[in-house]
Parts: structure tokens; C-alpha cells; sequence
């Protein structure tokens, strides 16, 4: 790892079909908490095809960083971790920043590693708090072993990343004003790409993302059989909120691993979280446990998800979910 790591906190922006991901604000957040401390500034760098970025741009410009470096080419239009990597590493090779933040989601995390590796840099990964030692070196907590311990994990010299679990930090608010958006120059010249990006194909879908909803159903093994899910979609139905499951549930191949919430699934923070047959379990509750205001329907008053919710409602889910859908209905006429 190189000596003299250079000077300011970089956030890397994901821009998933277009669509700028709110990972972004947290890790202006995180960034923000950093630069506190060792005031180096606070800025962002977002990546896409030609005129793809500015309102992305605008919109992290509003949100606290100091300068948003806006990499624009037709090699960028799609995520190719390649092109990403080589793109960031031209950047950080003639601006020198100390440390980056990259969002600890699937193209994050790939393009963290490359990078780390392009720019000799060391990475902390997947973590869920962050922090400088008493010589201004990042340090972060990891969660291991199914979020039964938690790690202090530190990079001393060098470059240094960090790539964090979304959720992990509020997003930042609307700053007072305005960061510098800056038109970078992106040069593929001596880049030799080996892939090329081939397309997408969405996947049909209408339901509510599960990773931005503002509220959530979710289902475990309570449910009884994959049945149960009809009663889980109606509730998520009538309250206008994303279906989501426990582990044990995906596992027995009642519904798709993409509504799986939890330490090896999402981690989600809606304001309204409900948790139909859901004990609780530690490696779910890292994956939701921050939610607003939770309301847990279960027939065992003891288990960890009854005490942990705001409002805990004991009973036969079979019996209590059609009764609150009935009455949801009425209420609205
Ligand atoms: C490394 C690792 C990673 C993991 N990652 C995840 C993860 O990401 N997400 C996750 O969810 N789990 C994860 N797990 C699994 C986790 O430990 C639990 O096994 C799982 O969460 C249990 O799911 P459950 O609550 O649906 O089932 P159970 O623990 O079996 O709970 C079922 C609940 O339903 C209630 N119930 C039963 N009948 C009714 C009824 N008629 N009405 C109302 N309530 C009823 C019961 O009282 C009980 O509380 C992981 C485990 C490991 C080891």
C-alpha cells in the first residue's frame, strides 16, 4: 500500500438503470460524521453514460458534498465494474483523495474490490459503522459470525475504503447550500477493456421494491405453508406496502429469495414494519430491527420480535390478518 494517503472523504454514488440509489445519501452520512473530525471536505463521485448524470449530480450536490465529480462516457452507460474501476482510478490517481465509501451493495462491492486491488488500497468491508483512530486512520465495525460479534476493523496507511451495508446510517438531508458539480475527463485510451456491457433485461415485477419501501408485511414460518402468502399480500395490499419474508420461508421455498429481509438478505429501515409468524430471530432482526415503528403478530407473546415491537399482538395470524384487512377496508369505505 502506497504512503501519504491525500486529502478528503469520497462517496461513490450507484446509478442502477438510471436511477440514482439513496445508498448515496448514507454514505454522505457516514462521510459527514468523518469530516467532523478531520475536516478534509466531503465529496461524491457519480458515474454514467453521456447526459445521464446531471440530475443525479444536482441532487447529491444538495445533500452535503462539497464537490461531485461527474464521470461521464459511453463505456459507463451500464454498470461494467471494469470500465468503473479504471474510470475511478484515473480520478483518484490526479485528485488524491484519503479515503472512499462505496455502498456494500452487489455492484458495490465487486467494484470495491477491484478498485482496492487497481489502486493498491486497503478495504473494509460491509460495514455498518465507521470512524477515524486517534491518527485520523479509518476504522469501521464489521458484524461477523450472523451479527453475533461485531469487529473493529482498521486500515493504517494507505488508501482507504470502506464499502457500507445499506442502511446502516440515516441519509442526509437537504444541506444549506449547494455543492461544485465538476465535469471530469475519462480517457478508456490505455484502459483495455476485456468485457463489454451487453444489456439488461428487467424482471417483470409490480411489486413494491422491498429495499425503498416506506412500509412492509412480512411473513415466517407462522404462515403455516407457502399459502400463507395470500394473507401476507393482502395485508401489504391494503396498507400499500412491499412483501417480505424470513429466511426460513425462502428456504422452504415458499416465495423468492428477493423478499428475503435480513442478514443474508435485505436490510430495510420502512417506517412501518409488520412481522406476521416471525420470531425474531438475531440474523433477521439485523435486517430490520430499525424500522420506525414495528408491530409484530405472533401466538407466542415470549419470542424476541413480540418483545422487541412497538405493538405486539398476540394470537392466530390466520385469524387476526383477515380481520385487520377487513377492517382497513371499512375504514376507508
Ligand atoms: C448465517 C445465518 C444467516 C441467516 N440469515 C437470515 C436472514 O437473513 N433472515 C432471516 O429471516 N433469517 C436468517 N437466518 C435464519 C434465522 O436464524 C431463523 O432461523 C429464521 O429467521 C426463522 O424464521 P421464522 O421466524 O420465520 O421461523 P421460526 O423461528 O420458526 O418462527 C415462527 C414463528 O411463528 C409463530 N407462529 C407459529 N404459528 C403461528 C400462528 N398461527 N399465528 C401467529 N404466529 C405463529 C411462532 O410462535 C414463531 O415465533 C440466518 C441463519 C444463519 C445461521
Amino acid at each position: 500500500m502506497a504512503e501519504n494517503p491525500g486529502k478528503g472523504i469520497w462517496c461513490v454514488a450507484e446509478l442502477r438503470h438510471g436511477a440514482l440509489v439513496p445508498t448515496i445519501f448514507e454514505l454522505l452520512s457516514a462521510a459527514r460524521s468523518l469530516d467532523q473530525v478531520s475536516k478534509e471536505g466531503v465529496c461524491a463521485v457519480v458515474l454514467g453514460g453521456p447526459g445521464k448524470t446531471a440530475p443525479a449530480a444536482k441532487e447529491i450536490a444538495s445533500r452535503g458534498a462539497q464537490r461531485v465529480f461527474v464521470l461521464e462516457h459511453a463505456l459507463l452507460d451500464g454498470f461494467l465494474e471494469e470500465a468503473y474501476a479504471r474510470a475511478l482510478k484515473d480520478l483518484i490517481e490526479r485528485e488524491k483523495p484519503s479515503k472512499i465509501l462505496l455502498p456494500a451493495s452487489v455492484a458495490g462491492r465487486s467494484l470495491a474490490a477491484r478498485l482496492a486491488v487497481a489502486c493498491r488500497a486497503g478495504l473494509l468491508g460491509d460495514v455498518t459503522a465507521v470512524a477515524l483512530d486517534s491518527s485520523g486512520n479509518l476504522e469501521a465495525l464489521r458484524p461477523c459470525y450472523g451479527g453475533n460479534l461485531l469487529a473493529t476493523v482498521a486500515v493504517r496507511r494507505g488508501l482507504q475504503m470502506a464499502t457500507v451495508r445499506p442502511m446502516a446510517f440515516p441519509r442526509a438531508a437537504q444541506a444549506s447550500s449547494s455543492g461544485e458539480v465538476v465535469a471530469a475527463p475519462v480517457d478508456p485510451s490505455s484502459w483495455g477493456l476485456r468485457g463489454r456491457f451487453a444489456g439488461f433485461a428487467p424482471e417483470e415485477s409490480k411489486e413494491i421494491d422491498l429495499s425503498s419501501a416506506e412500509k412492509i408485511v412480512s411473513g415466517g414460518r407462522g404462515l403455516g405453508s407457502a399459502k400463507g402468502f395470500e394473507l401476507i399480500r393482502d395485508l401489504a395490499h391494503a396498507l400499500g406496502a412491499a412483501v417480505g419474508a424470513s429466511r426460513a420461508v425462502v428456504d422452504s421455498g415458499w416465495i423468492a429469495y428477493r423478499h428475503q429481509v435480513g442478514l443474508t438478505g435485505r436490510a430495510v429501515r420502512p417506517k412501518l414494519y409488520v412481522a406476521c409468524g416471525i420470531s425474531g430471530q438475531v440474523q433477521h432482526l439485523a435486517g430490520m430491527s430499525s424500522s420506525d415503528v414495528i408491530v409484530a403478530i405472533n401466538s407466542d407473546p415470549q419470542c424476541p420480535m413480540m418483545k422487541l415491537a412497538n405493538f405486539a399482538v398476540q394470537g392466530d395470524l390466520h385469524q387476526i390478518i383477515p380481520a385487520v384487512v377487513a377492517e382497513i377496508k371499512k375504514q376507508r369505505g
